[in-house]
């Protein structure tokens, strides 16, 4: 305990039961879905990537969504993350109201009304009749993102009465915005349920990235992302509002890190796997991989990836996979997102010779189980 506030068991403060989206958030059972990267605000702290903000881009966690109109990959993701509900996500959503309402129907049509929905979004955008479509559709908490430079909009905040869902305030706590934030709290209790403050990051966006720097804001440390001095400010902050009466929740860097990406991750990581992958403790898959010399894992390979002939690839990888199964007795699946061939730690290990005899580049991967099968480590044998 902190004077009036307590430590929960996920590196997180508050002052009261955590809100429904976070309560599943913390147990990686919340989907983040990325709806556009379109956003009229221009927060200096953003932290949305340069590929994604200003862009009509949808993403279900890190899987980019084809059609937007047909978004099968949503049901897929929500599927092997074991989601009981989704974050909606930005840019601001409102830019695509229709496609949010959309969204939300399906998903509650596909895995039933319990499964619970919020969405973010700065005030700019806000009206009645929008708030109106969102609960019609279904949404079940709103939370709201303010310009703590500009309180024009805020009272913006109060058309969201009236509906049966839980309404919040979400912000960054920031070093240096300690009246800005009271006034903020001041203005929202008893008009809203929540106020959540997150721990403000450094951003990997060169804008943000730059903005920080000359503010000079700095990483508290290597592992952490968080700013020096935007914990100690949100535990002041939770419990100015905790004495205004309003709950209160601060989400630190490491709680999203160490936490909820780690739940996530293991889930996702028990559907994905194939039947011979090994898994860590921490969700990554550790695969034997077999590559072709020309797309092996080096110098440009993401980018030989983007503009690798796939039909051609795929015949190549038939064939080493014909050759290994005629010396080795195990299970090959092609993998044509890598492309690559994966199969059994172990087997592989005991094969690397003959394997790169063929001309193969044998390797035993360590890997995040998301779509992007993101590399943490490559030990070529
Ligand atoms: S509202 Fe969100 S997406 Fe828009 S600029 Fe601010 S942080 Fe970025």
């Amino acid at each position: 305990m902190t004077g009036a506030i307590s430590k929960t068991h996920w590196h997180s403060w508050c002052t009261g039961a955590l809100p429904e989206g976070c309560a599943q958030c913390v147990q990686g059972r919340k989907l983040v879905l990325f709806i556009t990267g379109l956003c009229p605000q221009r927060c200096f702290y953003c932290p949305v990537s340069e590929h994604k903000f200003g862009h009509d881009v949808v993403y279900a966690n890190e899987w980019k969504i084809k059609n937007p109109d047909n978004p099968v990959e949503l049901f897929e993701e929500a599927r092997l993350t074991e989601a009981t509900g989704a974050g909606i996500t930005g840019g601001d959503p409102l830019a695509r109201v229709d496609r949010c309402v959309d969204y939300i129907k399906r998903l509650k049509e596909k895995f039933g009304k319990r499964f619970h929905i919020h969405l973010y979004t700065p005030l700019k955008l806000v009206t009645k009749e929008k708030l109106q479509k969102l609960y019609a559709a279904g949404l079940d908490e709103i939370r709201f993102h303010p310009d703590l430079d500009d309180e024009l909009l805020w009272p913006r905040l109060t058309l969201s009465r009236g509906f049966n869902w839980r309404i919040g305030v979400e912000i960054p706590a920031i070093p240096g915005y300690e009246e800005k934030t009271r006034k903020l709290i001041s203005f929202i209790a008893g008009k809203v349920d929540f106020f959540n403050l997150n721990e403000l990051e450094r951003s990997d966006t060169k804008a943000a990235h730059f903005k920080l720097d000359a503010m000079h804001f700095v990483q508290k440390g290597d592992i952490s992302y968080g700013i020096r001095g935007s914990s100690e400010m949100a535990l002041e902050m939770i419990t100015y509002a905790k004495n205004k009466g309003l709950r209160a929740h601060f989400c630190t860097a490491k709680l999203k890190d160490a936490v909820q990406m780690t739940n996530r991750l293991r889930r996702r990581s028990k559907r994905a796997a194939l039947p011979f992958d090994e898994r860590t403790s921490e969700g990554l898959l550790v695969r034997g991989c077999v590559y072709l010399e020309e797309l092996a894992p080096g110098v440009g390979y993401r980018e030989k990836l983007k503009s690798a002939d796939r039909a051609m690839l795929r015949k190549l990888l038939d064939k080493a996979k014909s050759k290994i199964k005629a010396m080795v007795k195990a299970d090959i699946v092609v993998d044509e997102s890598k492309p690559r061939l994966l199969l059994s730690p172990k087997i592989l290990k005991e094969n690397a010779k003959a394997v790169k005899n063929l001309g193969l580049v044998p390797a035993i991967v360590e890997e995040y189980p998301t779509v992007d099968a993101f590399e943490v480590e490559i030990d070529f044998l």
